[in-house]
């Protein structure tokens, strides 16, 4: 008997789009006293809605299970995305024309990241944060948070407090949540009239074109399409209004959006994406069917060649304790022995273990004394990055190695 539903639509779920196994959350990093004790691992397997196109994972695990209170991901860590955070606040600055008088809420606020740029230019700021540890970062930065999870009662209350947004801002949460209807219906009751939400994601036409499985996690709920988020906007009297490309993550929309009740016009990238996504195949089934066999390949090479490495008595380190990396890792069964520790410079890292593989984490000074022959680099989507802070790896000829989308050797 079929109990799969949409997590949207409500129709029957059949289709399977991936099936990685079982695997711990990817952002469970386990300390030395955890590896005494068992570890939890969930199905890590996609279906596709083929009435709205949804891409979603099975529903078994709640929210706060999964982000834990020591959840360890500080975005300040990466240069790139804070670049990133300080070019969008100045160009919705200028944009939306926002001043002194105006809101700027950010759903999902981490460790300020972004709205310290706002707070800086003297607009109120709000962030939303459930996780304590980033939290306690933003309000040092005199951005006062509220520690709740987005969601309809949230949005119903900011907005019974005369708190609703000139500017919703929700960078890379719109897939992560659980109950994405209930989340939509809380940017509808946040928003004033006439405001503006943007959203930011990966794209899921990318995921597909370039086999990016390893974006794949627990805690990645929903898999995104424009078609699908227009569709999801529409039933909570939200639309979108415009959408932009972006490079992060592989590959990223924006996508801007308000209440229907402004009958704002959409931009022609609106239909320009829809068109492209349609030519993708992304409304045909048999577009999904076939990505498990790329997948399954690229996670072949990579052990591949990681044995012929070991074979070879070459040395191998990887770079980035990202959650893309777990869930490569963890499908293609890597372990300490082909891979004895991973690097990062988030010092919330260091000295913890990858869920799963067990990979000890340790800080990038220590590639120095290791000196490895190949630099697994596993966050690819920010390799221009990690090469150049790693220029050093060359004194003693080191290489560089990326697993997606396809295995390549960088000298
Ligand atoms: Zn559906």
């Amino acid at each position: 008997m079929n109990c799969r539903h949409c997590r949207h639509c409500r129709q029957p779920l059949d289709h399977v789009f991936l099936d990685l196994g079982f695997a711990p959350p990817s952002n469970a990093y386990l300390s030395a006293e955890d590896l005494r004790r068992p570890e939890l691992y969930y199905p890590l397997k996609l279906y596709v809605c083929d009435h709205c196109w949804l891409v979603q994972t099975e529903d078994y695990a709640r929210a706060d299970e999964l982000f834990r209170p020591d959840y360890a991901y500080f975005s300040s860590v990466s240069q790139t995305w804070l670049a990133h955070a300080a070019r969008y606040s100045a160009m919705a600055q200028q944009r939306f024309g926002l001043g002194a008088q105006s809101l700027v809420v950010e759903i999902a606020a981490n460790d300020g990241y972004l709205l310290k740029n706002f707070v800086a230019a003297g607009i109120p700021c709000l962030g939303i944060e459930p996780t304590a540890s980033t939290a306690t970062a933003a309000e040092a930065l005199s951005i006062p948070v509220r520690r709740e999870f987005f969601g309809v009662a949230l949005g119903r209350r900011l907005a019974d407090e005369g708190r609703r947004a000139d500017l919703l801002i929700g960078n890379n949460v719109y897939a992560h949540v659980p109950d994405i209807d209930d989340f939509t219906a809380g940017l509808r009751e946040a928003l004033k009239p006439g405001g503006v939400i943007t959203l930011e994601f990966p794209h899921l036409l990318r995921l597909m074109e370039e086999t990016q499985f390893d974006t794949v996690y627990h805690e990645h709920f929903s898999y995104l399409s424009l078609y699908s988020i227009q569709r999801i906007f529409q039933h909570h009297g939200l639309c979108v209004w415009d959408v932009e490309h972006l490079p992060t993550h592989g590959g990223s929309l924006r996508v801007y959006g308000g209440h229907q009740a402004d009958g704002r016009s959409a931009t022609p990238s609106v239909a320009a994406v829809l068109a492209s996504e349609r030519q993708a195949g992304l409304r045909e089934l048999t577009t999904y069917q076939a990505f498990q066999s790329r997948a399954d390949q690229i996670k072949n090479e990579l052990l591949a060649f990681l044995i012929e490495q070991k074979v070879s008595g070459k040395r191998v380190a990887a770079y980035g304790a990202a959650a893309k990396g777990n869930t490569l890792l963890n499908y293609a069964g890597v372990k300490p022995d082909l891979l004895p520790f991973v690097c990062d410079a988030a010092p919330s890292k260091q000295g913890k273990y990858l869920p799963g593989s067990h990979i000890p984490i340790v800080p990038p000074s220590v590639l120095r004394e290791y000196r490895p022959d190949m630099v697994l680099i596993l966050p690819w989507n920010i390799t221009r990055e990690v090469l150049s802070a790693l220029d050093y790896v060359h004194e003693w000829e080191g290489k560089f190695v990326v697993a997606m989308p396809r295995l390549r050797m960088i000298s």
